[in-house]
């Protein structure tokens, strides 16, 4: 199995990790998971491009740039003939003795890899069953970093509870999932979170938000309350290997008789056509 380390494309046992590197020691570092659907990457540019604002937001300069990136990319997921499954693209500020403030000389560590995964077809038919809990992160969630302890734990509390994802909010107010963003239906009107700090501004909600518009089905980005959520008419969550998932319950609490509604059917469709 082919691996980019850097610049160039090796084999994954002749690479490892330094115990000085401040991925490992401070999570200091950002990532990119990129969906490839029959050999082609979904949305490349854009999780490029994300992955650049990250390194900016933490100011880490990356050793080159996005054309290269995507040709190394592209080549990788050629190598390992992946059909369906994704692509993992992380970078470290580098390996240097330990000490918080950044390293002089440290050079930032790229690594890429390839993983074959399914469609999650069960979920999107069935829907999911989620779980409701605090947002206890950081107030920096729009940069894509590898410090995931509040998302770890926060999907441990799920799956504790038989659930497949966990909703976040903060005093009330609903902000993202653990590893997805949410979207309510109330009355024919989409609502999510707006695209601040306090999220993760998804590749996968955007595209949700395109296709709502193309639909003619009206969205407010506006951020809705743990309350309003067991009033939905409809709840979904989305993301990169997510897609578009209904949520069938809350708490054990059924949203819409505990099936996945009409407008994210419609949603699910159009996304479909997409890919
Ligand atoms: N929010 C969080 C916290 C995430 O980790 C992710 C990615 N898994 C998402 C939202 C969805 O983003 P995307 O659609 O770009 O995968």
């Amino acid at each position: 199995m082919a691996i980019l380390y850097n610049d160039r494309l090796t084999e994954r046992d002749r690479i490892h990790v330094d115990i000085e590197d401040r991925a490992y020691q401070f999570g200091d570092g950002i990532y990119e998971v990129i969906r490839v659907y029959e050999g082609r990457p979904f949305c490349l540019s854009e999780h490029i491009q994300r992955f650049e604002r990250s390194a900016e937001e933490i100011r880490l300069q990356l050793p080159y740039g996005r054309k290269r990136l995507e040709g190394f990319l592209q080549e990788l997921i050629a190598k390992n003939r992946l059909k369906d499954g994704t692509v993992y693209l992380q970078a470290s500020r580098g390996a240097a003795p330990r000490s918080h403030p950044f390293p002089d000389g440290a050079r930032p560590v790229i690594i890429a890899y390839t993983q074959e995964a399914p469609r999650p077809l069960q979920f999107l038919e069935q829907g999911i069953q989620a779980t409701l809990t605090k947002d206890i992160r950081w107030l920096r969630c729009d940069i894509k970093t590898l410090n995931l302890l509040g998302a770890v734990l926060a999907k441990q509390y799920a799956v504790e509870r038989g659930c497949q994802e966990a909703i976040l909010h903060r005093d009330g107010r609903v902000t993202e999932g653990s590893a997805t963003n949410v979207f309510l239906v109330k009355d024919g009107i989409l609502y999510t979170h707006p695209a601040n700090h306090l999220i993760l501004h998804g590749i996968t909600r955007a595209v949700t938000i395109e296709a709502a518009k193309e639909e003619g089905i009206p969205c407010r980005e506006e951020a809705f309350t743990t309350d309003s959520l067991f009033r939905a008419d409809e709840l979904f969550v989305t993301g990169t290997t997510t897609e578009i998932s209904p949520v069938i319950s809350i708490d054990g609490r059924k949203v819409n008789k505990g099936t996945p509604g009409p407008i994210t059917r419609k949603l699910q469709q159009a996304f479909e056509k997409r890919i």
